[in-house]
């Protein structure tokens, strides 16, 4: 693990509780094996994750030919959160635990462009406030497709939504009265990564998405490049074509026009692919039956992404890159032209670089929206603001529950 040494603490915890969460209980010396740190590193760590009653001592077990090893695990119950992925259509709400399980997940419609749209999400989330019973919520993450000024201030801009300064933060704040982070919804994926995914073993990555928009989160030495206003990482409005397609920012011509869903879905019309009353399934439908035009589409949306892909590469110098979204079970047919196109428009130096595309659910986007929340322990960049410093001093004083 890499990364500058002031973060490398931070990165080091948020790896130790990602490794725990997803692995379950690990003793000291497999801790510090898997992700490559020091011993005396690790128990300098696990003593602060200890004493904050984030982590607990278990049972001894016997180590080949050593002294019997103590196994650490997670405190479940040293809290949850609640994440929310707000869409065009609907909201997606997750409940979940300090390790990333999901105990609950829930889909409620939503009307953006109503007047009331905001109170009508504080009201959804007010409900699953209820829901939860007695267990300790240390806050709500929001993904919100669009942008978003910071984490702790949740104004919001998404013109998909309808949306432009939206006081989304201050008015779930002030009806919910518990801690909220507000962020862009590729950004949520990038932290997610970042605790129970890749940013457990690499600090620099992209996080790209493809489905319905096209989008980039950027992770720089283990933190979310956010960018002057929080707009880093819109690749979808990377302009590719002169006179292209009217995209939904009101331009023309941008990668999202030509290969986010709605892209898709008019090139496999226009090419009789689909009826009239189409969809982005009946077009991966027709791409599964063998229907060649169906197959060049994705083929030139895959060499599409990978040109624009290779520049931001450039760019960012990244260690690796991974591709996901509700796109995702279509990436067979992206790959051929993806594949030769990355590759050939990488400098050779470059050329190598790997990147993983990893399955999809829909809870995906609401659990990235909670891990908003269970990052803010160890934001070395400030990104969450007061409100992490809030979710800190819950997690503060959360009790150590040594029985659970
Ligand atoms: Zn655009």
């Amino acid at each position: 693990m890499s990364g500058r040494p002031a973060e490398r603490g931070e990165l080091v915890r948020s790896a130790i509780l990602g490794l725990l969460g997803t692995r379950g209980s690990t003793s000291r010396a497999d801790i510090a094996r898997v992700l490559e740190v020091s011993p005396a590193t690790v128990t300098q760590v696990t003593k602060d994750l200890v004493a904050r009653g984030l982590v607990r001592e278990l049972e001894q077990v016997p180590s080949r030919g050593g002294r019997p090893a103590r196994l650490l695990g997670l405190v479940r119950s040293a809290g949850g959160a609640l994440g929310a992925k707000v869409t065009a259509d609907h909201v997606a709400v997750v409940d979940v635990e300090l390790d990333g399980t999901v105990r609950s997940s829930t889909s409620h419609p939503f009307d953006p462009d109503a007047p009331t749209a905001i109170d009508q999400l504080a009201d959804i989330l007010g409900e699953a406030m209820d829901d939860r019973g007695g267990q300790r919520l240390l806050g709500i993450g929001v993904g919100i497709p669009g942008s978003v000024n910071s984490q702790a201030g949740g104004i919001v801009s998404a013109p998909t939504l309808g949306w432009s300064d939206a006081h989304v933060g201050p008015i779930l704040r002030s009806a919910l009265g518990v801690p909220v982070l507000v962020e862009n919804d590729v950004n949520t994926l990038a932290v997610a990564e970042r605790l129970y995914g890749i940013g457990r073993t690499h600090s620099s990555y992209l996080v790209v998405t493809i489905g319905r928009g096209i989008g980039c989160g950027v992770v720089i030495d283990g933190a979310v490049y956010r960018g002057a206003g929080g707009g880093a990482g819109e690749i979808g409005h990377i302009p590719v074509t002169v006179d292209g397609p009217l995209c939904g920012c009101g331009s023309f011509g941008c990668l999202e026009a030509h290969i986010g869903d709605a892209g898709l879905v008019e090139q496999a019309l226009e090419r009789g692919v689909i009826g009239a009353r189409g969809t982005s399934r009946g077009l991966l439908a027709a791409a599964r039956d063998g229907d060649e035009t169906a197959r060049q589409i994705y083929a030139d949306a895959g060499e599409m992404l990978g040109r624009a892909l290779a520049g931001v590469v450039h760019t960012v110098d990244p260690e690796m890159l991974v591709i996901l979204g509700e796109g995702i079970d279509a990436w067979p047919f992206w790959e051929p032209g993806f594949e030769s196109a990355f590759r050939r428009h990488l400098l050779p130096a470059r050329r190598g670089l790997t990147f993983v595309v990893e399955p999809w659910d829909e809870d995906k986007w609401a659990l990235g929206a909670a891990s908003l929340v269970f990052a803010t322990p160890f934001d070395a960049s400030g990104a969450s603001g007061d409100q992490g410093q809030l979710v800190r001093e819950r997690l503060d004083a959360a009790p150590f529950k040594a029985s659970e």
